[in-house]
């Protein structure tokens, strides 16, 4: 027998590892097969897609519209046969509940001309049909404000403009370019700088003079308060601050910049500027923040209470459906979800997913999830939920396709990445990269060092329509929500199966006295 030399066994001992770690990550391509014909031949994307914009309407958080579409979900989980449908407070809601009953705005002088309005959520109604001469409010000191004394009363305000408008030479929809894509890729050391050359002092500024402007508007007596947000005719919804039981604050509506910019040119001008106006909002109770959550239950008797989550935020703003922000998250995790009950999976963990409300006024859905399934949030000792919990998915950038994931800064569930999206290579979804992104439901998760994640998706319409009139149905790309649904359960389902859990980062628990413990 010939004599095996020792680089032999050298070469066997330094490359086994290798191909054990690169093997450790098993893919089950069979079931990527299936949940990939299943999505092909029976997707149920339009027909959710139809039900979640144009039947449910606007979302606001804690409005009858959004209690209505909670009721509807958890019937559509039933429906599905997921287990334990249910509608879960969480946080209490101090602005209450608010829904637009009627809106109709037009300039009446010089000419006839009906304008696209949307009135700002949790602001009062005007007395019936109201008529009248526009006063432009033409300050830039508190002290400016004084020359209106007394001329305000029953008076309709027009703010001065705080945007231009500025032709743009960007398309109207875009898909990232490889080359885009490689650039996301790369990690810069630079601390963080969440906020780039923002001008905090101006904004504080801008913010407290509007605060004193709204006070002497009330104090004055106006009958309505005329905004300019949004371009392109299409007014941009948001809300007041306000508190449930206080005054109802004087109506307040959002025209877009150009209906806006011409009265303010008119009056500039020296040109009488008439309107008529009748706005109808409805303050009602909603006292809570609500999530609708259902499951697919565990199967395994060692991981069944360990909690594969997948999710997206239902409520919205309520000026069009809410479509691209973000019902298409809701359409997506819920078809995941229908295509592992329909396949017939039997998941060793527990597969959850939850609908969030109250992302639009501060992730107080997901927020309140981790308060009271998580971490206490005033003692901060940890719930059962945080050793249960394994991974987290969220889907928040409107209706492109997902084009791959971003690790927010766990470099140790790379590789089980990398073996997940490799069979999505040929769909253009196997971006890795370190960094974060932010602003949405993931976060709640992750500021305890919790795997969760968001994915990489492609532009397409969402900057220029998103919290406007025209993120409706139309919005949405439904190619591209069916191959997110699709990536969206081989994920879960992986997770769900995998022997151990992702791996999380190391948890710190924070300092009591911190600023950072309120906001969580
Ligand atoms: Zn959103």
């Amino acid at each position: 027998m010939k004599k095996i030399p020792l680089y032999a066994f050298l070469i066997v001992f330094f490359l086994l590892p290798v191909f054990v770690l690169a093997q450790t990550e098993p893919v089950d391509l069979e079931m990527v097969y299936k949940i990939k014909q299943y999505e092909k031949s029976r997707s149920q994307i339009d027909d959710i897609s139809f039900w979640m914009t144009d039947y449910l309407g606007p979302r606001l958080t804690a409005s009858q519209n959004k209690a209505r579409a909670n009721e509807f979900v958890k019937n559509k989980f039933e429906e599905f046969g997921l287990s334990n449908a249910v509608i879960d407070p969480v946080r209490p809601f101090d602005r209450g509940g608010w829904d637009n009953k009627k809106t109709y705005v037009a300039m009446t002088a010089p000419y006839y001309c009906a304008y696209a309005a949307t009135p700002v959520a949790w602001t009062g109604s005007t007395k019936g049909l109201i008529k009248g001469e526009v006063v432009l409010l033409d300050f830039q000191t508190v002290e400016e404000l004084e020359q209106y004394k007394g001329k305000l009363k029953g008076k309709i305000v027009l703010m001065p403009s705080t945007n231009t408008y500025e032709p743009s030479f960007e398309p109207m929809a875009s898909r990232y370019t490889d080359e885009e894509l490689k650039e996301i890729t790369s990690e810069s050391m630079a601390g963080r700088r969440r906020y780039g050359n923002f001008d905090f002092e101006a904004y504080r500024r801008a913010r407290e003079l509007r605060r004193a402007a709204a006070d002497f508007l009330v104090d004055e007596g106006a009958a309505l308060i005329v905004n300019s947000s949004g371009e392109f005719n299409v007014p941009r919804s948001n809300g007041a601050s306000y508190t449930a039981g206080e005054k109802e604050p004087v109506p307040e509506i959002n025209l877009a910049v150009e209906a806006h910019g011409r009265m303010q040119r008119l009056i500039q001008h020296d040109v009488t500027v008439e309107m008529e106006v009748e706005v109808k909002n409805d303050f009602s109770k909603g006292e809570f923040v609500n999530n609708v959550m259902a499951e697919i239950p565990g199967t395994d008797p060692e991981l069944k209470d360990e909690v594969v989550l997948i999710g997206a935020h239902l409520d919205s703003w309520h000026g069009g459906t809410g479509a691209a922000d973000n019902a298409s998250g809701c359409i997506v995790m819920m078809e995941a979800m229908r295509i592992l009950k329909e396949i017939g999976v039997q998941p060793r963990r527990t597969i959850r997913i939850a609908l969030w409300g109250g992302e639009e006024e501060g992730l107080y859905g997901s927020r309140g999830y981790v308060e009271k399934y998580i971490r206490d949030p005033q003692t901060l000792d940890l719930k059962p939920g945080f050793d249960q919990f394994d991974v987290y998915f969220n889907m928040d950038n409107g209706s492109g396709r997902y084009r791959g994931i971003y690790l927010q800064q766990n470099e140790m569930v790379r590789p089980v990445f990398e073996a997940w999206l490799a069979p999505f290579e040929n769909l253009g979804c196997n971006t890795i990269t370190i960094r974060n992104t932010s602003g949405t439901d993931h976060l709640s998760f992750n500021s305890l060092g919790l795997p969760a994640f968001q994915f990489i998706q492609d532009e397409i319409e969402y900057g220029r329509g998103y919290h406007t009139l025209m993120d409706t149905y139309e919005r949405l790309v439904m190619d591209d929500l069916k191959q997110n649904a699709m990536i969206t359960a081989v994920l879960v389902y992986l997770a769900a199966q995998r022997d151990e859990k992702l791996p999380a980062k190391p948890y710190e628990k924070p300092d009591p006295n911190s600023q950072g413990r309120r906001m969580f």
